[in-house]
């Protein structure tokens, strides 16, 4: 028996949307909306002007009216959620969900299937089992026995995304094995983000920024002389609070790291992702990674699972897959930079487009 002590239980935002610069010279109609979601916060900020059949208030409503259509549809801290009741569900049938759940299963399989089994989004049992699933409570330290290895073994059993199928007409989802679980978390908060950017667009906005829990769409320019500007925060041990700062265009962020969400289990670190390969969590000196791709899913589903392949396996993979990453290396001396040459070209673009067209 040794001492957990769950630091941060709740997902804070990983990154900050630096709003005061763009503030300054953002044209006086910018709107800024925010509200809680998925056990964090939604922040949209607008630049252009809203359509005149819009207003403030009713487009507030549609954007938490669909986040809470996604909750319902995938959440796994809504007992009643469509995946919660695939959850439940016997094995060797159909299960009938949403479109939009089918389709970031698909996605989510293909990941999964990219990466290796890095991504895997059947670990809910094991995440559970490390205690860091929806029904850990709040404790900031408790006594808890870690798995032995024939606990892990039994979870590592009902894992792994080949026993999971899905169809698109109608969309379904289906288990080959008994207590096979599906848990979207490392993608549904960039799938809800890319979402919100459709809504917008869908009434015609082409200058916003939409955030949920530090991923982040951007659409356009805050002001016509300026790009949208996302900071990357850094792990606790570089004692600053910005890494960096990111100019985007037309481009999703998602970040994933191992300091928000884990515990210390006599002096080692475990974290909420879990690699599915050996059932425990990560733990090793890879503090945090931030994909940019044109889907903020796929950043999300992308920066998940560079988190599990670790500094080097991430990097090389990230490098031969053409995905714009940046990895922040614990180290000796602090926390290193290493960004693949996807990184160097996407971050370098938005600035080298707007000295040309000034
Ligand atoms: P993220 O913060 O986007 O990296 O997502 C982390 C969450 O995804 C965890 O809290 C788990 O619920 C789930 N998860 C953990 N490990 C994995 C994994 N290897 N593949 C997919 N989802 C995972
Ligand atoms: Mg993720």
């Amino acid at each position: 028996m040794g001492t957990w002590v769950r630091l941060k239980t709740r997902y804070l935002a990983w990154i900050v949307l630096l709003l005061t610069h763009s503030q300054c010279h953002a044209s006086p109609t910018a709107t800024t909306l925010t509200g809680p979601t998925m056990g964090t916060r939604w922040t949209v900020k607008i630049t252009d002007r809203l359509p005149p059949k819009i207003t403030v208030a009713s487009l507030r409503q549609e954007i938490v009216d669909r986040l809470a259509e996604i909750n319902e549809q995938m959440s796994t801290y809504i007992s009643s959620s469509e995946v919660m009741q695939f959850n439940a569900a016997a094995s060797g049938e159909w299960f009938e969900v949403s479109q939009p759940t089918a389709e970031l299963v698909t996605r989510a399989l293909e990941v999964g299937e990219l990466t290796g089994g890095a991504f895997d989004i059947t670990v809910g049992p094991l995440v559970r089992l490390w205690n860091f699933g929806t029904d850990r409570g709040v404790a900031v330290a408790t006594e808890i026995e870690l798995p032995n290895d024939n606990a892990i073994t039994g979870a590592l059993a009902q894992v792994g995304q080949q026993h999971l199928s899905v169809r698109a007409d109608p969309p379904a989802l289906k288990k080959a094995i008994c207590g096979l679980e599906v848990d979207l978390s490392a993608i549904a908060k960039g799938f809800a983000t890319d979402q919100i950017g459709e809504l917008l667009k869908e009434h015609g906005l082409n200058d916003f920024v939409v955030e949920i829990g530090g991923e982040v769409v951007t659409r356009g320019k805050p002001a016509s002389d300026r790009l949208w500007q996302i900071a990357i925060e850094s792990p606790p041990e570089a004692n600053r609070r910005l890494h960096t700062i990111v100019p985007l265009e037309n481009s999703a962020l998602a970040t994933s790291g191992d300091y928000r969400n884990f515990f210390v289990h006599e002096g080692k670190h475990y974290a909420h992702i879990i690699d599915p390969h050996t059932g425990q969590p990560v733990g090793h000196n890879l503090a945090a990674v931030s994909v940019l791709h044109k889907s903020c899913l796929y950043a999300d589903a992308f920066s998940t699972g560079l988190l599990v392949m670790g500094a080097e396996k991430g990097y090389d993979w990230a490098t031969q897959n053409d995905i714009a990453a940046l990895f922040l290396v614990r180290s000796g001396s602090g926390i290193q930079e290493r960004v693949t040459p996807a990184w160097k070209q996407a971050t370098q673009a938005p600035l080298k487009k707007r000295l040309s067209n000034p």
